[in-house]
């Protein structure tokens, strides 16, 4: 007999997910706070800034696109072919290791990860800048699209 209920099938999770996009916008704006003075970090900021401008395609954007080449000009990536039993082949682009520092190492990983995330208008438009002025955190607004300070305390601070 078959049942007529079937059992949520639950595919890969996809990098356009806003939860998903937020654990790993978590993780880059921890490491950039470690990186803090870093000339990666520096990078990394610039380019998010950019990115947020390509959404909704205007005369900003146009400008902002153009920045990003030369931005994303410096990176390199090698074509790797993997093998794992449980996965099979898997084909990836990994930083060269030998020639990169750790830090670039993670710049390189987390530039890749931004690539991925560009078809995702939901996601760019979501890392943006407190709109305190004293403070101008990057962040990305987990819990709501609207969020626009990145703290409550920055919220706080501005309607004060
Ligand atoms: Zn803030």
């Amino acid at each position: 007999m078959e049942t007529h209920k079937r059992k949520k099938k639950r595919g890969p999770i996809s990098p356009g997910d806003i939860g998903m996009a937020g654990l790993f916008f978590t993780a880059v704006f921890h490491n950039l706070k470690v990186r803090d003075g870093k000339p990666q970090a520096a990078r990394i900021r610039h380019i998010l800034d950019l990115l947020t401008e390509l959404v909704g395609w205007n005369s900003q954007s146009f400008y902002a696109s153009s920045q990003l080449r030369d931005a994303l000009s410096r990176y390199q990536w090698r074509g790797r072919i993997m093998h794992s039993p449980s996965r099979g082949f898997q084909g990836l682009f990994t930083a060269d290791r030998d020639q990169l520092s750790e830090d670039d190492v993670w710049e390189h990983n987390v530039v890749g990860e931004l690539l991925k995330l560009v078809q995702y208008p939901d996601v760019l438009s979501r890392i943006r800048r407190c709109r305190n002025e004293d403070c101008r955190e990057q962040f990305f607004a987990l819990r709501r699209a609207d969020q626009e300070f990145h703290l409550g305390r920055c919220r706080q601070h501005f309607y004060d």
